[in-house]
């Protein structure tokens, strides 16, 4: 396979920017920068990048970490503003990517992973993974016909939102459970029906709950854990 292609399926990057990577010669193959993209690997070569080996079915663990990301941390590998990203949160010899994104002001459980096929495969959106956020919203309280409304769909300026969960927790706090996931989604929703989001975090995501992991900490998902994702 090529290597711009073998780095994109270990969810890398995309093939385009496992191009510039490779050109940027911060690819090295068996010890060796290759700048060539289109290098024939077979998969069980040692590849890293930037020093940090890439994932490959047969030579590195598949590894998921579960972070509790405070707000200011951006939730990409790299921030080209120099921020801290939450991949600095994890301690691990390997190297990881987000699933999918939290807003910087977000607070919450993110998954990082090396897996490229199961970040894809949770993110996907015909897989439908549901997230349950906890929102603060300005204008208490929300009446149960707002939640209605957040429950049917609200129209957003790309399309009507699918079927969600919404429940009130306190006069200006609110649970929503969303099984699709667009850009400031929550945050969009709730604008729309008149409660601009004070503060937001994300308490679940499919099976696992954010609750013992403090913030700004991170942890090992078991294998187990890992099983219930797929
Ligand atoms: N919805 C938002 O508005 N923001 C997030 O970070 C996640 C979901």
């Amino acid at each position: 396979m090529r290597l711009q292609k073998h780095l994109a399926h270990a969810g890398v990057a995309s093939r385009r920017a496992s191009e510039k990577l490779v050109f940027e010669g911060r690819v090295m193959v068996d010890g060796v920068v290759v700048l060539d993209p289109a290098t024939d690997v077979a998969g069980t070569e040692h590849i890293t990048v930037d020093g940090l080996e890439i994932a490959s079915p047969t030579t590195q663990a598949r590894v998921v970490y579960a972070v509790n990301k405070p707000a200011g941390v951006v939730s990409t590998a790299r921030d080209t503003h120099g921020r801290p990203t939450v991949v600095d949160l994890v301690d691990a010899h390997v190297r990881l990517y987000p699933v999918g994104r939290l807003d910087a002001d977000t607070t919450g459980l993110l998954l990082l992973t090396n897996d490229g096929e199961l970040a894809q495969h949770l993110t996907h959106p015909s897989f439908e993974v549901p997230k349950t956020y906890r929102a603060r919203v300005e204008h208490p309280p929300v009446k149960e016909a707002t939640l209605r409304r957040l429950r049917e769909g609200v129209r957003l300026e790309d399309g009507m939102t699918l079927p969600a969960k919404a429940r009130a927790l306190s006069r200006e706090e609110v649970e929503l459970t969303l099984r699709e996931g667009r850009k400031r989604q929550v945050r969009r929703m709730l604008e729309e029906v008149g409660h601009p989001v004070v503060a937001l975090q994300r308490v679940a995501f499919g099976p696992l709950r954010l609750t013992g992991l403090a913030e700004g900490r991170a942890r090992r998902l078991t294998a187990a854990e890992v099983e219930r994702l797929r």
